[in-house]
């Protein structure tokens, strides 16, 4: 296939150095175990071992995922001497939110959480009219060094735990159960790993929140598989694992360009796996599960977005079926210090219109909150003072 020739590296802004691809974490301290990390099973044998009869783990589980409350105190139910010992070995404290953004009149809501070890994490809950999407970070930082992504910018501190995952979740159910958002209480439908960190790099506790989320309740918080997505950089060996697991979640897969020159520059894992082998890795993820992926597309003003690309994607992707697969571009939210900017609207417009001249189905995804640095690849917890 012919393609005008590579263009010169470009970086963010002159200043802004390559950052190096990092696949292990800088700390490797873990946080103390907690309810939310263990499977049925593990939770029966944790409440036998304090001392406390099997049935407990049922009542415990039907308050944390059903009641979505973690607090022993409020486990009225339950012996007061049980909630005593129960509070410090299952439910220790993870997290705390330490501020709270709101846009779009509160429908949606950045959270900035502290860690056990003051690592930061962010998460962002969205109501809208038909549905409510809580968009998770699995890792604090990232290593995948994206440079147009704020996170990528940070490098990677630590993997989150599973709990330190379900506990963004279940904060944000009982936010939506309490009727903390306007619109009248409702229930979390949506479920994306769009914060920060590359899920599939913290894959074991990633499928095991996975788990978790779907599993019905009292056992878990009884999720759709379909409405939780797991977007990637295109980690090949990872996304083989996960067409494996017999979980059908939707793939998302951050491509950002169709040709490798381009892409080894905005997604640096593609040194690794390359546009053809991440398509097609994809492909069979569609294949096995039957889920439709999506296909994330950041439009970069000059950098990825000319029709000629939109040309070349549409066809990598027909070469490989049809129906399978679905596009959507974001406009690029810019990054502070960074040169780049979103595409012009009716570059973009082509763009989209190229795509669907392919017979692929492409919709333009929203930036909501993004005034409150809350959209796609801005989450960067930043160091504060307190
Ligand atoms: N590491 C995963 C998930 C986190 S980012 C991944 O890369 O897929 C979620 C999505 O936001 C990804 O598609 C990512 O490429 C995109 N994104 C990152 N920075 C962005 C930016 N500045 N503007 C628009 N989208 C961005």
């Amino acid at each position: 296939m012919k393609t005008p020739l590579a263009q010169p590296v470009v970086r963010p802004s002159d200043e802004t150095p390559a950052i190096p691809l990092q696949m292990a974490p800088k700390r490797r301290g873990k946080p103390p175990r907690h309810f939310a990390d263990l499977t049925p099973e593990e939770r029966v044998a944790s409440v036998v071992e304090a001392g406390e009869p099997a049935f407990r783990a049922t009542q415990l589980a039907t308050h944390y995922f059903t009641h979505y409350t973690s607090d022993p105190a409020k486990m009225t139910d339950l012996p007061a001497k049980s909630r005593d010992a129960l509070a410090t070995t299952m439910f220790p404290e993870l997290m705390r939110p330490t501020r709270k953004l709101e846009a779009d009149g509160g429908t949606t809501v950045k959270t900035l959480w502290h860690l056990f070890d003051e690592a930061k994490v962010e998460s962002v809950l969205m109501r809208y009219p038909q549905r409510t999407t809580l968009c998770v970070s699995s890792q604090a930082g990232c290593g995948m060094a994206c440079p147009f992504c704020a996170t990528g910018q940070l490098g990677l501190t630590r993997n989150l735990s599973t709990a330190e995952i379900l506990e963004q979740v279940r904060a944000a159910f009982r936010s939506l159960a309490e009727g903390e958002i306007p619109g009248g209480v409702t229930r979390l439908n949506n479920l994306v790993f769009m914060g920060m960190g590359e899920p599939l790099a913290n894959y074991k506790a990633v499928i095991e929140t996975v788990r978790t989320l779907v599993a019905p309740q009292p056992e878990g918080f009884g999720m759709s598989a379909r409405n939780i997505t797991v977007s990637t950089v295109g980690l090949v060996p990872a996304m083989q694992k996960l067409t494996k697991e017999g979980i059908p979640v939707t793939l998302a897969l951050s491509l950002h360009a169709p040709d490798d020159d381009l892409r080894s520059e905005l997604v640096p894992i593609n040194t690794r796996w390359s546009v053809d082998e991440t398509l097609d890795t994809a492909r069979n993820y569609f294949e096995v599960t039957g889920r439709r992926v999506s296909i994330e597309y950041a439009l970069i003003k000059d950098m990825n977005d000319h029709a000629w690309r939109a040309d070349l994607l549409g066809e990598k992707l027909n070469a490989r079926g049809r129906g399978w697969v679905h596009v959507n571009p974001i406009p690029l939210n810019p990054t502070p210090g960074s040169i780049w900017t979103a595409s012009d609207r009716d570059v973009e417009d082509e763009f989209v219109a190229r795509l669907r001249g392919h017979g692929i189905p492409t919709t333009i995804r929203d930036t909501r909150g993004s005034d409150i640095d809350g959209a796609c690849g801005q989450l960067a917890a930043e160091e504060d003072d307190e």
